[in-house]
């Protein structure tokens, strides 16, 4: 490959590149994605990714799917490992494309300790995160000083895709002042509950966004106690992120995208400036 005026690194033959590629929106890949995209052979792809982000393939990569679809069995994790190492082991530049951060509820770690094994050598390329940047998308910041000195990412589901009992959902409701939730849109109900019975209020701001980042972005703003049935009515569909806290309130100051589309934007979205004089 000639060298850029960025001096990106080599996609060498043989190796495999781990990539995330954002929630969706292709503009939030970063220039390590878009450059692996254009130089690989194999292209190996989940559910979640863009197809505007697989269009940017180089014309002579071959896409294939392994992810779940239309409720049919996903393929088995070992096999999409092996996989990856069959591909590199014939001298093809492979890329692993991720939704989001591969790191991240990804099992990204589990595929690079394949790798790893098999002496396949690797890169790692983060991406945006659906738990950070689709917060954004809605006017959501992850932290904010006022509010929240913590953020905690929490997946819903585990790989029985049973709500998560080894987390200590007491502990959360107490100590997290703001959950993002992933996985979590379809044990919404129980989630909730656990959050309640540990101590949050039913008062506190939810925020529930779907297909973050893309053109069928849905936001729904609710509460702790009404989340389910707003959501219900709104026919929030997966894949959505739900954040429980404090920042969801800044929303009706920092909604930019709804602000595009006539929205009016509240310049003290926690009422900080009239406590300070009232
Ligand atoms: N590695 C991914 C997460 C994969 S787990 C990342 O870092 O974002 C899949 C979960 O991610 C979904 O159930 C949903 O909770 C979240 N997710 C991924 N893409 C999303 C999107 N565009 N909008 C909302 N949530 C998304």
């Amino acid at each position: 490959m000639a060298a850029t005026p960025l001096d990106l690194p080599a996609f060498a033959p043989g190796s495999v590149w781990l990539v995330g590629a954002g929630p969706g929106d292709p503009g939030l890949l970063t220039l390590l994605a878009a450059h692996a995209l254009a130089e690989a052979d194999a292209v190996v792809y989940d559910a979640l990714v863009d197809p505007r982000i697989l269009a940017l393939a180089g014309p002579r990569a071959r896409l294939t799917f392994a992810g779940k679809r239309g409720g049919k069995p996903s393929p088995r994790q070992p096999d999409i490992s092996a996989k990856l190492v069959r591909l590199a082991r014939q001298g093809k530049r492979v890329l692993r494309l991720k939704g989001g951060d591969p790191f991240v509820f990804g099992r990204g770690g589990e595929e690079a300790l394949a790798l790893v094994a098999a002496g396949v050598p690797f890169r790692v390329v983060p991406g945006v995160t659906a738990g950070i940047g689709g917060l954004a998308y809605a006017g959501i910041p992850a932290t904010h000083r006022a509010v929240n000195a913590a953020v905690t990412l929490v997946t819903g589901h585990n790989t029985e895709g049973d709500v998560p009992d080894g987390l200590d959902w007491t502990a959360l409701a107490r100590g997290a002042p703001v959950l993002v939730l992933y996985m979590a849109l379809k044990h919404l109900a129980d989630i909730a509950a656990r959050l309640l019975a540990g101590g949050r209020g039913s008062d506190e701001p939810v925020a529930v966004i779907a297909h973050a980042t893309t053109p069928r972005q849905q936001v729904v703003e609710t509460t702790l106690g009404t989340c389910v049935a707003d959501v219900a009515r709104a026919g929030i569909e997966p894949p959505a992120v739900i954040v429980v806290g404090g920042v969801v309130r800044l929303r009706a100051g920092l909604d930019w995208q709804g602000a595009a589309a006539g929205r009016t934007l509240e310049p003290d979205p926690l009422g900080l400036r009239t406590r300070a004089t009232g």
